[in-house]
């Protein structure tokens, strides 16, 4: 676990830097608003000033109110609406209720599971993101406070869609990478069934970006690696594996569905599309077969997304 000084009133609070401790975040601390050691990480929410509220958990920064929308709608939108009709929805993790609120966004949404590792983050978000833990009391949820590992490879009834929202692979959440893992959401998917999870940035991660993508091209038939721009996340970006069992990842997503999401803060058409076009430095960390999908995915003459199926 990276060290940390503990944040303070009025300061500089230093997120461990990453890169061999050659990169990381500063951010000025107005007032430190709460702290508990809770049974499996260190919770702070910290009041920053235009960035808002901050959650910390061991450290490193979770959420802010001012950037989580490009986290968390694209981490569910991404998947859900390339799902032709998401019912029974399953999330691990996602404690401060940002991933749940933008799934209960979806009109065909009809039951959520989510199993969160640690009931102090949910109340901490409760009383603390009250925009982003709106969606706890909603008749459609069931929440766990338990191991998502567990949770996933006992999972009694197939998901339509099963979103990791964990934090970084190391503590509560190492159990939440790796190829068993992986293996056990495809088992819990439902046919044509979609999975998304936190995959990291590609400046920050290769090793974890490589090894992940070589496992997942192991296990589905599709998994495409996308990004969104989250400015309190080191190197200004995070990203995502999404995984579908034969859905094809690159359809556009349709306009009408998009319109029932509203108020959206990031999502858009255009920025799903282009979250799956990528630089040379991600590329070149995924297999040859997905490189060459997603290096395709504005090729012209094959009428942009639609033209992949046949590769
Ligand atoms: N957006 C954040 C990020 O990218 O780092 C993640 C936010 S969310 C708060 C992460 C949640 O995953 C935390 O509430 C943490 O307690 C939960 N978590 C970690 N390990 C878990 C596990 N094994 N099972 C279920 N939840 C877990």
């Amino acid at each position: 676990m990276p060290k940390y000084s503990q944040p303070q009133d009025d300061a500089l609070y230093l997120e461990p830097a990453d890169l061999q401790g050659s990169l990381g975040l500063a951010l000025k601390v107005d007032r430190v608003l709460f702290h508990e050691r809770t049974q499996y990480q260190d919770l702070h929410i910290l009041q920053c000033g235009p960035l808002g509220r901050v959650l910390l958990l061991d450290g490193i920064i979770q959420t802010t109110e001012m950037d989580e929308a490009g986290y968390h709608e694209m981490l569910v939108h991404v998947p859900l609406l390339t799902h032709p009709a998401p019912s029974r929805v399953l999330i691990i993790g996602g404690g401060d209720g940002g991933t749940l609120r933008e799934v209960l966004k979806h009109p065909t949404v009809q039951r959520v599971d989510m199993c969160e590792i640690d009931g102090g983050v949910v109340e901490a978000a409760k009383r603390y993101f009250p925009g982003l833990a709106t969606g706890f009391s909603d008749p459609r949820l069931n929440l766990t406070i338990g191991d998502g590992v567990a949770f996933v490879r006992e999972a009694a009834q197939p998901y339509d869609a099963i979103l990791i929202d964990s934090s970084d692979p190391d503590g509560p959440a190492e159990g939440l990478f790796g190829q068993a893992f992986y293996q056990s959401v495809k088992k819990a998917l439902a046919p044509g069934g979609v999975g998304a999870a936190l995959a990291e940035s590609y400046y920050l991660y290769q090793d974890l970006i490589r090894d992940t993508f070589a496992v997942l091209e192991g296990i589905f038939p599709y998994a495409c690696y996308y990004t969104a721009q989250v400015p309190t996340y080191n190197s200004g970006l995070i990203g995502f594996a999404l995984m579908t069992t034969s859905a094809y990842p690159l359809s556009p997503p349709d306009p009408m569905r998009v319109h029932e999401l509203i108020p959206l803060r990031y999502y858009t058409e255009a920025a799903h599309r282009a979250a799956f076009a990528l630089p040379r430095p991600a590329l070149e960390l995924l297999p040859p077969r997905i490189a060459q999908m997603q290096e395709n995915i504005f090729a012209t003459g094959r009428g942009g997304l639609a033209g992949l199926a046949d590769l």
